[in-house]
Order: structure tokens, then C-alpha cells, then sequence
């Protein structure tokens, strides 16, 4: 073989070796890659179904080796069902962020202390960067639990206690969030705004709802002198003690323009209950009423009322038509073990024991006395019998000496027989008077116990007559009134006015700031209503959020006057929820009698005005 030729075959060989060596080197990097696809595809598995099905696909294709083909089929598949699975890891990941940054703003919505309001507030600023990364939710979602956790010691640690119904029942709390979020004006010509719930610790707009922008909160300190001379004495104390002392850091306020930023607290300041949505007990509540009607065994004349009751509780009760209907059962279990007949009964029963006793006492009295009655005839027929005897030993008497001895006889008999006579008497005497005495004792001490009694039964009228929450007359102390009112006007002549008030949009209070809020509206207006009408005024609630009025002897254009100042009076409260004012107003209708008028036809026509005065626009009053 010639140089040339041995040249060219030990390069061919020296290629081939290099082929070799190459497709060796191709062989393990192919191995490795199918290798790390198999691993990779088992690892991204478990996220999406497209993508898992894609990599299952490419893993028997390398089992295959049917990498040409089969791949290149596969990878545009491949490439779409990863882009579609990273769309939606990208949306869950938002949901995840909206979620989480929801659960912290409704915590922020409560009333917290300062220093887990700002743990908060740190975390909510972070809940979008740490939530991007899947891996970063559970030690977010622990760290709102720990948070939620310190809230809800908070709120079980200062919140007042829990009302009955809601101890019995128990029950989600109310979302605040859905409260605030409701929270909305509640005349028409009233102007409040939800209070910023959050970011106040930063964010300049909250420092806008400090003092100086809250005009009615002002007019509680102008009114503060005026609330605290007159005083009506039913929910008095409860006004003047929160004008004049109390005063409430109001959180956000606070948080935003620093401590100086505080927020008076006052009588107007509506509660912020946590109380569950009614429908979380209603069919607890209707059952265990239901249950409780059924097992009173109403008697005949009660049964309507029963089922009349059994129709409300079914009716869509609520948590305002609740306390009437448990009001309604409590009247009906009191008629039916009627408790008062009952003290009654046993009253009288003490009674006839006592006569008893007394006419024990009187007979044995009589006895005494007709014993003495007795006594005395027999001593005087001994004492006639001794005179008769002395008569007969005188005419006997033959000699002085005789005489004188049978007189002495005689004389000692008298004697005796009176001296023994005046003893007996003496002795009876003595035990009647002593009968005597304690029969006035026992008269005395009945006549007490009746007088007792009376009281008590006044007391329990009188009590019949008050509403428990405003602590006015109610609808029957209302009657009692407007009889004796009417009789007067009827004997007397003069003028005599029918007022009736309403209060506009009640339901949105109730509805928004929860019925513990509209409890205390009612209570401020009776209040301001009563503190302002003459004595010989009346006023009562005649039920829900409506109140009468009786003006006598007072010409119409006055009373409207009246009616008008206590319009403008409630209208001018400075009511304020969570620092936040809130305008409350009256409508009313006035009427005054006529002699030919009965009180249902005054009532009639004030009620009609106040109709027209809701549809001219509420806030007034109109005369009927
Ligand atoms: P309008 O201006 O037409 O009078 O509207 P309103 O919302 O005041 O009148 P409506 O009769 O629709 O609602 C009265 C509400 O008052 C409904 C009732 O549940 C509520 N209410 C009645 N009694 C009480 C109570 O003792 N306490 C509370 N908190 N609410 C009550
Ligand atoms: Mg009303
Ligand atoms: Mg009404």
C-alpha cells in the first residue's frame, strides 16, 4: 500500500473511532435527556389534567423512542396546555390574594386594639407579594389565623355580654363588612357616608373624617347644658351621663391624625352589636316557640290567640317581631296560670283564716260576756234570796240578841256572796278586755295586710301601663289617658289636640346598624320627645316606632308649633354610628277634637295627616 494510501486509511479509521466515540457520547446524552424528561414530566404531574396527560403521552413516546414523529406531534400540544395551565395558576393565585386580603379586611372592619389593627394592616399590605408564589399560602393563612385568633379574643374579652337569644341560640356574627357596606343614609335628606375602614393608618383621606368635619357631633357639647338640666327621669340618666363624661378613642380617627384625634363619645352614639342574622335561628327559635305553645294546653277561650301566635312565628318572624311574639306568650302564659287571680286566691284564703280566728275570738268574747250576763242574774237572785232570807230572820226574831245573831249570819253570807261576785267579775273582765285587745290587734293587722295588698295590685297596673324599652306609657297606659282626657274635654269643653309621630326610614336603621341601635334610637327620642312637652302633656308609644301625644287645652296652630320643635328637636340629635353622624327624622299628624268627636275618629284623621306628611317627603308635620 502505497504512504498516500496508508495515509487515508488510518484517517478513515481515526474517523470512524471519532464516529464512534460521537454517537457513544449522542447515545448518553440522548439517555440522559430521555431520562430527565421522564422525571421532569412525573414531577410536573398533579397541577393540570392537559398538561399531565401530555406528559404521560411524552413519557411513552421515550419509552417508545418514537421521538420524531410522536414528539413533534406532541410538543405544540404540549406547549398550549402549559400556557393554559399557567393562566389559571395565575387566576388562582388572585382569587387566592382576593381571598385572603377579604377574610383581613372584614377583620379590620371590627373594633381592634391598636396594636393587632396594625399586625393587620402590615399584613393585608402584604398579602399580594407573599401570595404569588403558591408555596407562600399556608404561612400566610397561618399567619391570618393567629391574627383572627387575637380579634376574637379581643371581641370575647371586651364585648359586652351576649343577648339572651344570642346565648341560647348561639350563631354566626353578622358580617360587618355587609353592615358597612350597607351602611347608607338613612333619611333622605341626610348625608352620612360609610365610614374607610381600613388604610387609615396611612392614608392622608382618612384624617378628612376628624372632628372638624362632623358639624353634628359638634351641637352635642351646644346641647350638652340643655340635656343635662332637663332630664326626663325614665332614660335621663342614661343621656346626661354620656354628654357629660364619656369619651370613646375612636380607632381609625385616632390611628389617623394621631392621639389628639379622639372622638367624643356621647348619648347619640348608636351601638356596634355582633349579633347573628336572624336567619341562623330561625327555625331553632320557631321550633322551640312552636314547642312551647303546644305544650301550654291553652284552654278554650285561649285558643285563638294561640294559633294566631302559631301564624306569626311561621310569618317570617325576625329579630324585631321576635321580643312582641315572646311579649304575646308571656301575656298568654300569665292569663292562663293567671297569677295574679291566684295571689288573689290565696290572699282571701288568708283572709278567711283570719275571720276565723277573729270570730274564734269574738264568740269566746260573747261567752265571756254572756257567762257574766249569766253571772250576775244568779247573783242577784242570791242577793235577793239573802235580803228575802234577812226579811224572814227579822219578822222570825223573838229576842234581840237572836236577831243580832242571825242578822251577823246573814250579813256574812251577803258579804261573802258579794265579795266572791266582785272576784268573778273582776276575772271576766279582766280576760275580755284582753279578748278585746287582741281583736283590735288582728283588725289591725288585716287592715295592713289588705292595704298591702292594694299596693301591690297598683303597682302591678301601673306596671302594666309602662313600655319596658322607652319607659313611656304604653298602648294601655295610652287608653287609660285618653279616656280621662276625652271625659274631661266632654264635661269641660276647651281645646284638646291628637298628635301621632313617626319615625322615617326606621327599618333602615334597624337594617343597617342592627335592632340593638334602633332600641336605642327609641329610647333617645322618647326622651327628647317627653323632656319637652308640658306636664299636662302626655305622651306614650303607641307601638313599633310611633308615638302619641294628648295636648290639652292647647289651640291647634300651637301644638303644630309644638309638634314642629319636636320635630326639628330629633332631627338636630347627633346621632353618630362609629363615629360616622347620622340624621334621624319625625314625620307627624295633628287633630284636635271636636265635642261631637269620639277618639277613634281624632285618632283617624291625626293618622291621616301623618300619611300625608310620609308621602309629601317625610321630616314634617301635617295637620288633619
Ligand atoms: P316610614 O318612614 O314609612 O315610617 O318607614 P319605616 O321604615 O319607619 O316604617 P316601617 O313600618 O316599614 O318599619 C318600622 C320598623 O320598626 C319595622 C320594625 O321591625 C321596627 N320596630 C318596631 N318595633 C321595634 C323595636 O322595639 N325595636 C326596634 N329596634 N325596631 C322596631
Ligand atoms: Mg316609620
Ligand atoms: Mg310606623
Amino acid at each position: 500500500m502505497s504512504d498516500d494510501a496508508q495515509r487515508w486509511k488510518s484517517k478513515y479509521l481515526e474517523s470512524l473511532e471519532q464516529q464512534e466515540s460521537l454517537e457513544q457520547r449522542w447515545e448518553a446524552r440522548l439517555d440522559l435527556l430521555r431520562r430527565g424528561l421522564v422525571r421532569s414530566s412525573l414531577a410536573a404531574e398533579g397541577s393540570d389534567k392537559a398538561v399531565d396527560s401530555c406528559m404521560q403521552e411524552l413519557r411513552e413516546l421515550l419509552r417508545r423512542n418514537d421521538i420524531d414523529a410522536g414528539m413533534s406531534a406532541l410538543i405544540p400540544r404540549l406547549e398550549k396546555a402549559v400556557l393554559l395551565s399557567e393562566k389559571r395558576r395565575e387566576e388562582r393565585i388572585e382569587q387566592n390574594i382576593a381571598g385572603v386580603s377579604k377574610l383581613a379586611s372584614q377583620l379590620l372592619a371590627m373594633d381592634l386594639p391598636r396594636d393587632v389593627r396594625r399586625s393587620l394592616k402590615q399584613f393585608s399590605r402584604q398579602v399580594e407579594q407573599r401570595a404569588s408564589h403558591s408555596s407562600g399560602i399556608p404561612a400566610l393563612l397561618s399567619e391570618l389565623g393567629t391574627l383572627q385568633g387575637q380579634v376574637l379574643e379581643t371581641i370575647s374579652s371586651d364585648a359586652p355580654r351576649p343577648g339572651f337569644l344570642q346565648r341560647l341560640f348561639g350563631g354566626a356574627a353578622e358580617s360587618e363588612e355587609e353592615k358597612l357596606q350597607s351602611a347608607a343614609v338613612v333619611s333622605e335628606s341626610a348625608v352620612p357616608v360609610p365610614v374607610p375602614v381600613t388604610d387609615s393608618d396611612d392614608e392622608p383621606e382618612a384624617a378628612q373624617q376628624s372632628p372638624q368635619n362632623a358639624p353634628e357631633s359638634h351641637s352635642v357639647v351646644a346641647a350638652e347644658p340643655v340635656l343635662a338640666q332637663v332630664a326626663a327621669p325614665t332614660v335621663a340618666s342614661e343621656v346626661s351621663q354620656g354628654v357629660t363624661s364619656s369619651v370613646e378613642v375612636d380607632e381609625d380617627l385616632a390611628d389617623a391624625a394621631g392621639s389628639e384625634a379622639v372622638f367624643e363619645e356621647d348619648a347619640y352614639s348608636l351601638p356596634d352589636p355582633l349579633e347573628p342574622g336572624y336567619s341562623t335561628v330561625a327555625p331553632h327559635i320557631a321550633e322551640s316557640l312552636t314547642r312551647l305553645l303546644d305544650e301550654l294546653e291553652l284552654p278554650a277561650h285561649h285558643l285563638d290567640q294561640g294559633q294566631a301566635l302559631r301564624e306569626r312565628i311561621y310569618g317570617g318572624l325576625n329579630w324585631y317581631e321576635l321580643v312582641p311574639v315572646l311579649d304575646d306568650i308571656v301575656v298568654l302564659i300569665r292569663a292562663m296560670s293567671n297569677t295574679g287571680e291566684q295571689e288573689f286566691v290565696s290572699y282571701l284564703k288568708q283572709l278567711n283564716q283570719r275571720l276565723e280566728s277573729f270570730l274564734g275570738t269574738l264568740s269566746e268574747t260573747h261567752e265571756g260576756y254572756s257567762e257574766s250576763v249569766e253571772s250576775v242574774r244568779s247573783f242577784n237572785q242570791e242577793l235577793r234570796e239573802q235580803v228575802s232570807g234577812l226579811q224572814a230572820s227579822v219578822q222570825d226574831a223573838v229576842d234581840l240578841p237572836s236577831l243580832k245573831e242571825s242578822l251577823e249570819a246573814r250579813l256574812d253570807g251577803l258579804l261573802s256572796t258579794v265579795v266572791e261576785h266582785q272576784k268573778t267579775h273582776e276575772g271576766r273582765e279582766a280576760l275580755i278586755t284582753q279578748r278585746l285587745q287582741q281583736l283590735t290587734e288582728k283588725v289591725a293587722e288585716m287592715e295592713q295586710e289588705a292595704q298591702g295588698f292594694r299596693d301591690h295590685l297598683e303597682e302591678q297596673r301601673q306596671k302594666a301601663l309602662i313600655d319596658p324599652l322607652t319607659g313611656l306609657p304604653n298602648r294601655a297606659g295610652w287608653n287609660e289617658r285618653l279616656e280621662l282626657e276625652v271625659a274631661r274635654f266632654k264635661r269641660y269643653g276647651g281645646e284638646l289636640l291628637m298628635g301621632v309621630l313617626d319615625i322615617d326610614f326606621f327599618k333602615r336603621i334597624n337594617d343597617t346598624y342592627g335592632h340593638q341601635a334602633g332600641d336605642k334610637v327609641l329610647r333617645i327620642i322618647a326622651t327628647e320627645l317627653s323632656k319637652r312637652i308640658r306636664k299636662t302633656d302626655f305622651i306614650a308609644r303607641f307601638g313599633g316606632e310611633e308615638f302619641v301625644l294628648l295636648l290639652p287645652s292647647t289651640p291647634l296652630e300651637g301644638g303644630r308649633q309644638l309638634l314642629d320643635t319636636l320635630r326639628m328637636a330629633i332631627s338636630e340629635c347627633p346621632f353618630h354610628f362609629r363615629g360616622e353622624p347620622l340624621v334621624i327624622t319625625l314625620s307627624g299628624g295633628l287633630s284636635a277634637f271636636t265635642s261631637e268627636d269620639e277618639a277613634e275618629e281624632v285618632f283617624e284623621r291625626a293618622d291621616q295627616a301623618l300619611y300625608r306628611a310620609k308621602n309629601s317627603g317625610r321630616n314634617r308635620i301635617e295637620l288633619g
